[in-house]
């Protein structure tokens, strides 16, 4: 698979510098890991192998849309690309950060904890398997917090880039990511609080950090 210049041109010097082994793949041809999750996550987002490009422990997975006949990268698709993989790029920076195992944890909470109820099987004997089926309540759309705080800096990068260019309307764009994101079953009803995701979006202090800084420069020099 080929991906076009500025993408490599990204990955070079953003991406790789976070994560050396950062991989682009085509979810025509998903396996491992990625696999395990979509089949999941087609239960509550049927679209997510179509329409969403996943992170997974540094494998970025793109719908297959993204790649021509021959599998290579579509280089109209390549703009749209790099700023998936800025914001990308900062989940790989908080996961560096945090640990893999961690953040991972902090991403699933607390639906994770329904993967107690599975202690139901080897308590089928007595009753403990009653108390273990009740785990299964976390299944429902109880507020992540440690998702959103993960995906409020994800899409900090998404304004940040948008406030580059002329032409953006900023709070429509973040009313959209409050709406459709963080309020609706695409991450799993997240962080379903419109005005407090509105409120951190809004703001600008963030982008004196480190990483946004970098981002926001490469953004800056390299400018159709
Ligand atoms: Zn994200």
């Amino acid at each position: 698979m080929k991906i076009t210049e500025k993408m490599q041109k990204f990955l070079d010097e953003i991406v790789y510098p976070v994560n050396p082994n950062f991989k682009i793949k085509n979810k025509a041809n998903k396996n491992g890991l990625y696999a395990f999750l979509s089949f999941f996550g087609k239960i509550f987002n049927p679209t997510i192998d179509e329409k969403y490009i996943t992170i997974v422990a540094g494998d970025c997975w793109f719908p297959a849309s993204y790649f021509d006949s021959n599998g290579n990268f579509r280089e109209d698709h390549s703009e749209s690309a790099i700023e998936t993989l800025a914001h990308e790029t900062l989940h790989e920076y908080d996961r560096k950060r945090i640990t893999t195992f961690p953040y991972f944890l902090l991403y699933a909470f607390p639906q994770i904890l329904a993967i107690f109820s599975l202690g139901a099987i080897g308590a089928i004997w007595n009753s403990w398997w009653l108390l273990c089926l009740l785990f299964l309540l976390f299944l429902v759309p109880i507020p992540a917090p440690g998702r959103a705080w993960s995906e409020i800096r994800g899409y900090r990068v998404n304004v940040m880039i948008g406030r580059l260019k002329n032409d953006m309307n900023i709070q429509g764009y973040i009313e959209w990511v409050a709406d459709k994101q963080f309020c609706s079953s695409s991450y799993y009803f997240m962080f379903p609080f419109r005005g407090y995701v509105i409120r951190k979006l809004l703001e600008t202090e963030y982008e004196k950090e480190d990483m946004y800084l970098k981002i926001k420069d490469w953004f800056l020099k390299n400018k159709n």
